[in-house]
C-alpha cells in the first residue's frame, strides 16, 4: 500500500451505514431493519488516535467491523490512504481506495495494513497454540517463510509489549487477562500496520490493570507511528488515550472534535451526560450527575427528529410553554408513557390504598401518586400546561387512556422531535448536532441585527 500522505487522512469514513435486516416467518420476509450504523462520517489522520464513544448498543462495534470489513457495509465509503491525488473512477464515481469495494487481492493487502484488537483477550487465542506461534501466524499468512526471522521479530515484539522473549513457548492459559491483551497487541503489530482499530480493548480487564494497558497502547502508538480508532463506552478511558473524540448515539455521530475541546466544552447534551458520569476526584466540584430519564429507543425504530430527544435533559420547550426544564422533561416522559399505554392507574391506586391502610383513596390522591411516579410537581408553573395535564389525569382515571394520550399529544410537542439537527461547526473542527445550537445562532443573529 501507499505511504500516508502527510496531512491527508489515512482513513475517511463517508456516510457509512450498516443496517441489519429483521425477518419474520419461515420465508424470512424482511419486515424492517436495525439501523445499527446510520450514516457516520469522520477522518482519521496519520499518527492520531480518534476515540469513538457512546453507550452500549449505539453501534460502535458495528462501525468498527464495517470499516475493517469484517462485515459488509450497507452504504457509504471507507477510504483508506486515498488522498486527493487519487481521482474517482469515471464509470461510477467510486474511489479506488474504497475498502467497501476492495477485491480479494486489495483486501489481503488492506488486512496487512489495518489490524483490529478486541475486548476479550481470552477468545482471541487458540489455546493449543503457543503465544509465539499465535503472534507469528500473520507473518506466515502474509508470506514470511523464514522461521528464524519470524521468531526474532516475535521475540522482539513480546519484549516491546512488556513480556519476555522466553514467553514465546508458553500457552495462553498461563497468562492473565492483561498479559493476554499485551500478546494481542504484539500480534496486531507484527505486520507493522498503519491503522489499528481497538474495540473496547480494556473493558474486560480488571480496573487495576487498565491504566497499564492504556499507557502501553499510548507508548506503542508513538513508537510505531500508528493511527488508531479507539472504541470505548467509557469517557474516562477515552480521555487517557485519544487526541480526538467522536460521540455516537443510536447509529449517528452527535459530536466530534479535539479531545480537549470536547472534554472542556461539550456541546451536545448527550456528551454532557456522558461526561457527568466520570467520577471526579474532587468532591467539592459542583458538577452534578446528569440522569438521563425517558425512553431508551431501539435502532429498529429510531425517534423522529433528533434521536436523543426522548432522553435529553435539555429537550426544547415550544415558544408557548414556559416551565422548569426538569418538569418539561417529566411531562414529555408522561406523554410518551401514555401513548405507549404504560400508565397503570390501578397500581397507583393500590399504592395509595396501602399507604392509607385500606381506606379507599380519593382521585386527588391517586393523581398525586401518578405525578410523583413521573417526577411531576404538584402543580406546573405554566398554568395552561397544568390545566391540560390535570384534564388528562382525569381522563386516565376515568379509564380513557386513548383520550388522555390524545390530549397530551396535541398540547405538548417539542421542536426536537420535528427537525433533525445538522452538525454545526463551533470552530477548529469541533462539531455537534443539536437544535439548541440553531436557537443560539438565531438569537445571536437577532442580537447582531439589533446592534
Ligand atoms: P456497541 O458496540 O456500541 O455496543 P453494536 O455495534 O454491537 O453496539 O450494536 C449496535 C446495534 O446493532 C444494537 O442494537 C445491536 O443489537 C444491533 N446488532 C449488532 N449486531 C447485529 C446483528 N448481527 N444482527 C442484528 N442486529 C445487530
Ligand atoms: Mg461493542
Amino acid at each position: 500500500m501507499t505511504e500516508p500522505l502527510g496531512d491527508e487522512p489515512i482513513l475517511s469514513v463517508r456516510n457509512l451505514k450498516k443496517h441489519y435486516p429483521i425477518t419474520e416467518g419461515v420465508l424470512s420476509r424482511e419486515v424492517g431493519a436495525a439501523r445499527a450504523v446510520d450514516g457516520i462520517s469522520f477522518d482519521l489522520h496519520p499518527g492520531e488516535t480518534l476515540g469513538l464513544v457512546g453507550e452500549s448498543g449505539c453501534g460502535k462495534s458495528t462501525a468498527a467491523s464495517s470499516i475493517i470489513r469484517l462485515e459488509e457495509a450497507t452504504d457509504g465509503e471507507v477510504i483508506f490512504n486515498g488522498g486527493d491525488r487519487w481521482g474517482r473512477r469515471p464509470e461510477d464515481g467510486s474511489h479506488p481506495n474504497d475498502v467497501t469495494r476492495f477485491d480479494d487481492e486489495e483486501l489481503m493487502s488492506f488486512r496487512r495494513d489495518a489490524q483490529m484488537i478486541f475486548q476479550d483477550p481470552s477468545s482471541s487465542f487458540d489455546p493449543r497454540m503457543s503465544v509465539g506461534a499465535s503472534v507469528a501466524e500473520p507473518l506466515m499468512v502474509h508470506g514470511m517463510n523464514d522461521k528464524t526471522q519470524r521468531r526474532e521479530i516475535v521475540e522482539d515484539l513480546l519484549e516491546r509489549v512488556g513480556l519476555s522473549a522466553d514467553d514465546y513457548e508458553r500457552y495462553p492459559h498461563e497468562f492473565s487477562g492483561g498479559q493476554k491483551q499485551r500478546i494481542a497487541l504484539a500480534r496486531a503489530l507484527v505486520l507493522n500496520p498503519e491503522l489499528i482499530v481497538a474495540d473496547e480493548p480494556v473493558s474486560a480487564l480488571d480496573v487495576s490493570i487498565r491504566a497499564e494497558i492504556l499507557s502501553l497502547i499510548s507508548d506503542l502508538q508513538d513508537e510505531f507511528g500508528l493511527s488508531m480508532l479507539f472504541i470505548s463506552h467509557d469517557m474516562s478511558v477515552i480521555r487517557e488515550v485519544c487526541d480526538r473524540v467522536a460521540v455516537m448515539y443510536l447509529g449517528e455521530i452527535v459530536e466530534i472534535g479535539d479531545a480537549e475541546d470536547v472534554f472542556s466544552d461539550p456541546q451536545h447534551p448527550y456528551t454532557e451526560a456522558l461526561l457527568s458520569a466520570i467520577p471526579t476526584p474532587d468532591p467539592r466540584t459542583d458538577r452534578k450527575d446528569i440522569e438521563l430519564r425517558g425512553t431508551v429507543p431501539s435502532p429498529t425504530d429510531p425517534p423522529d427528529g433528533c434521536r436523543f430527544h426522548t432522553r435529553c435533559h435539555r429537550v426544547i420547550q415550544p415558544a408557548d410553554i414556559d416551565m422548569v426544564q426538569e418538569h418539561w422533561r417529566s411531562l414529555l416522559n408522561f406523554r410518551d408513557q401514555a401513548a405507549a399505554g404504560g400508565i397503570d392507574v390501578e397500581s397507583a391506586r393500590e399504592v395509595v390504598r396501602v399507604e392509607a391502610e385500606g381506606e379507599e383513596p380519593s382521585d386527588a390522591a391517586v393523581k398525586e401518586e401518578i405525578r410523583s411516579e413521573f417526577e411531576l410537581p404538584e402543580s406546573l408553573s405554566d398554568a395552561a400546561a397544568e390545566e391540560t395535564l390535570d384534564e388528562s389525569l382525569d381522563l386516565l382515571l376515568a379509564g380513557d387512556e386513548a383520550a388522555a394520550s390524545e390530549r397530551l399529544g396535541s398540547a405538548f410537542t417539542t421542536p426536537c422531535e420535528q427537525s433533525d439537527p445538522e452538525l454545526t461547526d463551533h470552530g477548529d473542527g469541533h462539531r455537534s448536532a443539536c437544535l439548541l445550537h440553531d436557537a443560539d445562532q438565531e438569537s445571536q443573529d437577532i442580537a447582531a441585527a439589533d446592534d
